[in-house]
């Protein structure tokens, strides 16, 4: 077994409650990685991609890496992989914190968990023995709530896993939570309430050995001290919130779903307004040097908040009263929604509303009570929400009338908080994500703001930025490392080689590591091309390829720009 890893992964049956220990081979180990690597080779060597996500035979993986329990800054980290009820494709998505550290303490390096429990339970994983207890008593929980009520049952060695009521109803946006942070985007939550399980919970004592342990220290320490230099400092001293305003200044800030890039309201939902109305703390998750977590007080207790939550819940439904928007993210986070799609799927439908597609003449842009009674709606999957709690792509195929053109998603899943046509390197992450619109695995929104390119007139060299970032992703989510730590690392493939051999004790080297990158981002594509994918998935809603950027003339997509041309044939900015 190589040091870092413990060699096998837990496949546990919820119907039959059996365990099986299952060997990974080092090879596969050291070509995935962990976190999605792993999660994504399991997901194809279980034939998650022939089955329907929220069948019995689905499997859902939680994956862990070689650096969770090291103290390597910000590596407590886990992924959730499956096939997305959201988008019928691949999906992963990452959380922090000690489930992370107590899930690889029961001595595996991933959970892969299948079958459907007779009844809602618990699933225990304590010391790597598994069993099954009823959840009768959290049925219907909040994610926090169930949380605490398992804690104090079950002891507090315990790390807890669960759903919120849109998991139970199978929300198909639904977020699996620990400890505040979410498994947030492409429904895993759903698949686990499928499932019928509310809850995993996890407590280990199994520890992996590292192959050079001083080494490690001296790494971690190394990282933890660049870790609070300036490439971090915006995250800790404003949090993401800040890009509201930077974004709305760029006219890029996505605002009454899509149709403009523009905010009237932005400067309400800045962090300088918010911390004025709202007392502000900060935190961070476990291991972590940086700590970018800011809490606002909403009266009914804290919530975190990330410019997504802002801009989705904020100006895409065009509400600016930065309290209801606080409300509403917190409301998301204990009916357990993931805000982006929340937040997309109504603003969709304020503007069929608006259109007179949708006959819900309440639900109009810019009205708060509206956002907080339709996320209310989602949750219970009542009236309205039944239809909305099946997202955007969905919905606007129920509606008709050519409403799919609008619905702002790619391979259904919503669009965060970037608009392509005027950030067109992001665009093309977008269009070509496996996993849907996602932000995550392409942070060519960076690229676009930069030198690098022109953001409105995409080049081949957009096509290679667009690529870059995307293999990087592949390795800090497989590693598993915060994105927030990109800045700080300076030779990212050689630094993270470093890592490795230090955790692992392999030979692994800079190319090494950009080969993997291309091995995982390849098993991703080859789950969706066994799901069913198609090249025509890889494009962006009618709207962004028919339509310029109403507060920007010069941001115009269409098909054609979809195949960049080299830089010397564009017109210059
Ligand atoms: S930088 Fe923020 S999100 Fe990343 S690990 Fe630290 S606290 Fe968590």
């Amino acid at each position: 077994m190589p040091f870092g890893y413990h060699g096998c992964y837990l496949r546990i049956d919820v119907a039959t409650g059996s365990a099986t220990r299952v060997p990974l081979p080092e090879s596969i180990l050291r070509q995935h990685l962990g976190g999605s690597g792993l999660g994504a080779r399991l997901l194809l060597d279980e034939g998650g991609a022939s089955v329907d996500p929220l069948s019995p035979e689905a499997p859902l993986i939680f994956a862990f890496s070689p650096l969770v329990g090291s103290p390597l800054t910000t590596s407590a980290k886990f992924a959730v992989v499956s096939r997305s009820p959201l988008t019928e494709r691949f999906n992963d998505s990452l959380a922090s914190s000690g489930f992370a550290l107590a899930g690889k303490g029961s001595g595996c390096d991933a959970i892969v968990i299948v079958g459907r429990a007779s009844a809602l339970s618990v699933l225990v994983i304590d010391d790597g023995r598994v069993r099954l207890e009823p959840a009768d008593d959290v049925r219907g929980n909040t994610c926090a709530a169930a949380e605490e009520t398992l804690r104090a049952r079950l002891g507090a060695g315990f790390r807890i896993a669960s759903i919120g009521p849109a998991g139970e109803r199978g929300v198909r946006y639904a977020t699996i939570s620990h400890d505040g942070r979410h498994a947030g985007r492409g429904g895993s939550g759903a698949v686990l309430g499928s499932k019928n399980i509310k809850a995993v919970a996890v407590r280990g004592t199994q520890r992996c050995e590292w192959a050079h342990p001083r080494e490690v220290v001296a790494l971690s320490r190394d990282l933890s001290k660049r870790s609070l230099g300036p490439a971090t400092a915006k995250y800790r001293e404003l949090g993401t919130a800040t890009n509201i305003v930077t974004f709305n200044r760029f006219g890029t800030l996505p605002t009454r779903n899509f149709q403009s890039g523009t905010f009237e309201g932005a400067e309400n939902l800045s962090p300088a307004q918010l911390a004025a109305d709202h007392p502000r703390t900060r935190a961070s998750c476990v291991a972590c040097t940086i700590g970018c977590e800011h809490i606002y007080s909403t009266g009914s207790g804290g919530v975190r908040v990330e410019y997504e939550s802002l801009f989705a819940l904020g100006s895409l439904c065009g509400v600016s009263d930065s309290d209801v928007v606080l409300r509403a993210s917190k409301r998301c986070d204990e009916l357990g929604l993931d805000t982006i799609s929340t937040g997309g799927t109504i603003a969709f439908a304020m503007e069929c509303v608006e259109r007179g597609l949708l006959d819900e003449p309440w639900l109009r842009f810019g009205d708060g009570g509206a956002m907080l009674k339709a996320i209310e709606l989602i949750g219970a999957r009542e009236g309205v929400g039944a239809l909305l709690a099946e997202g955007s792509r969905r919905a606007a195929e129920t509606i008709g009338s050519g409403s799919i053109a609008f619905a702002p998603q790619v391979k259904g899943l919503e669009i965060p908080g970037y608009e392509p046509r005027a950030l067109q390197t992001m665009a093309l992450g977008f269009a070509v994500g496996t996993r849907g619109a996602d932000h995550n695995r392409s942070g060519a929104y960076e690229v676009d703001f930069s030198d690098k390119v022109e953001r409105r007139n995409a080049t081949l060299e957009s096509v290679r930025y667009a690529i870059e970032t995307e293999d990087r992703a592949a390795i800090m989510d497989s590693l598993i490392l915060c994105k927030f730590l990109r800045g700080v690392l300076t030779d990212f493939y050689d630094e993270c080689a470093g890592m490795l051999r230090a955790v692992a004790g392999w030979d692994v080297t800079a190319d090494e590591l950009r080969e993997t990158a291309r091995r995982i981002v390849a098993a991703k594509r080859e789950f969706n091309q066994r799901a069913g994918w198609t090249l025509a998935e890889d494009t962006l809603p009618e709207r962004f390829l028919t339509t310029a950027l109403p507060n920007d003339a010069a941001a115009v997509l269409t098909r054609e720009s979809q195949s960049p041309k080299p830089k010397s044939q564009t017109t210059s900015p």
